[in-house]
């Protein structure tokens, strides 16, 4: 039984999600105490308990300790049984989240699935439906499997109600990826409203377009059709040749749309001063499908990125938990990092672009 203590590293709900995922892919059951240790609120919130009876569900595993604000956790996975499945997480919770839970096993599962998952489908520190779908199923998509997402529904802290689909083609030929430069950036500025007057929207893209003088035709101001409550979010995209990034922030009562504007773009900024190709959010989630990707097979993949955050390193200790999959770090220049996964720790080549 792999033990792990929710409360080291980043201690929030990555660790248990992460723990999930890599449990119903090798079938190797854990334990799991202090959950979300280092959060306010510690224990089971409805995403992470929706997570944790998703992952049962797909296994047919047993999860002893899966209720509400539960701090401790043991799960027995079982065989995972692709197919159609639907969960709700029954608040505003990150649908994106969930999906990234119940993924990494389907992506290798003997045939193909499809699940649609009601919440949030735009939450703060939680990635929006358009970074999950233009970076996070990008790059999955490049190691072999086909994975395509459908937005059904917004959904908006704290009204929720929205819905994504996930249709699955796993893969049994797994391709090592190089992410190592960053080719001509090409940015595009998106504001999503939701029961809220067309101008705010038109302010937060000006904002944006003005201060990094890119032309106002790279941008848009979508309306959500039947809002079910009020929400907006102002994100950036970068197609950046082998990756796009999407840097985002949710409006919140009392924040100015110019201020959640300037906020989107100076991380953008931070991104694009470092000459990388993969973002701090992309970072953390990329482990994991690159180390499937690399598990039992000779499939290296390699990126560079910014400082790891901490959610990145707790990453590559959970994935080492359960994978025998080398995670090499290296310092590639003051600012950046050189992340190698897979491959022999002793007779390691450099990666080539
Ligand atoms: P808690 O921190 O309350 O336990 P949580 O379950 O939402 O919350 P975290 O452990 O904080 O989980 O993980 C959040 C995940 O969302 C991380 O993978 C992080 O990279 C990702 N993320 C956060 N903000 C963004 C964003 N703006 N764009 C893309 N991904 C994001």
């Amino acid at each position: 039984m792999i033990k792990i203590d929710g409360s080291t590293g980043e201690g929030g709900g990555q660790v248990i999600r992460s723990a999930l995922a890599l449990s119903m892919l090798t079938g190797k059951p854990f334990e799991i105490i202090n959950v979300r240790g280092k959060r306010k609120n510690a224990g089971l919130a409805r995403q992470h308990l929706t997570c944790v009876n998703a992952a049962a569900q797909i296994c047919g595993g047993e999860a002893i300790g899966a209720a509400l604000k539960s701090s401790h956790l043991v799960f027995r996975p079982g065989p995972v049984v692709p197919g159609n499945y639907q969960f709700a997480i029954g608040t505003a919770g990150s649908t994106t989240l969930v999906a990234q839970t119940v993924l990494p096993a389907l992506l290798a599962a003997d045939q193909a699935s499809v699940i649609t998952i009601e919440g949030g489908t735009h939450n703060m520190l939680a990635p929006p439906y358009e970074f999950f779908d233009a970076a996070y199923l990008h790059i999955i998509n490049r190691l072999g499997p086909t994975v395509t997402g459908k937005l059904i529904r917004h959904g908006f802290y704290p009204a929720g109600g929205g819905s994504i689909e996930i249709h699955i083609q796993p893969t049994k030929h797994w391709t090592g990826i190089q992410l190592l430069e960053r080719k001509k950036v090409n940015p595009f500025v998106t504001t999503v409203l939701s029961g809220l007057p067309a101008s705010i929207g038109d302010r937060a893209v000006s904002t944006i377009c003005r201060k990094a003088d890119w032309p106002v035709g790279n941008s848009e101001v979508v309306d959500v059709p039947s809002p079910r409550g009020p929400g907006m979010i102002v994100m950036i995209r970068l197609e950046c040749g082998e990756t796009v990034e999407v840097f985002s922030e949710v409006g919140k009562p009392g924040v100015k749309t110019e201020q959640l504007a300037r906020k989107v773009l100076r991380e953008a900024r931070r991104f694009l001063k470092l000459d990388v190709p993969v973002g701090p959010h992309l970072a953390d989630q990329l482990m994991l499908p690159m180390a499937i990707a690399a598990d039992g097979t000779d499939q290296r993949s390699g990126f560079r990125t910014g400082p790891l955050t901490g959610h990145s390193l707790t990453h590559i200790d959970i994935i080492g938990k359960f994978l025998d999959v080398n995670i090499a770090v290296t310092e590639d220049t003051n600012e950046t990092v050189l992340v190698t996964i897979g491959g022999d720790e002793m007779s390691r080549e450099p990666l080539e672009a």
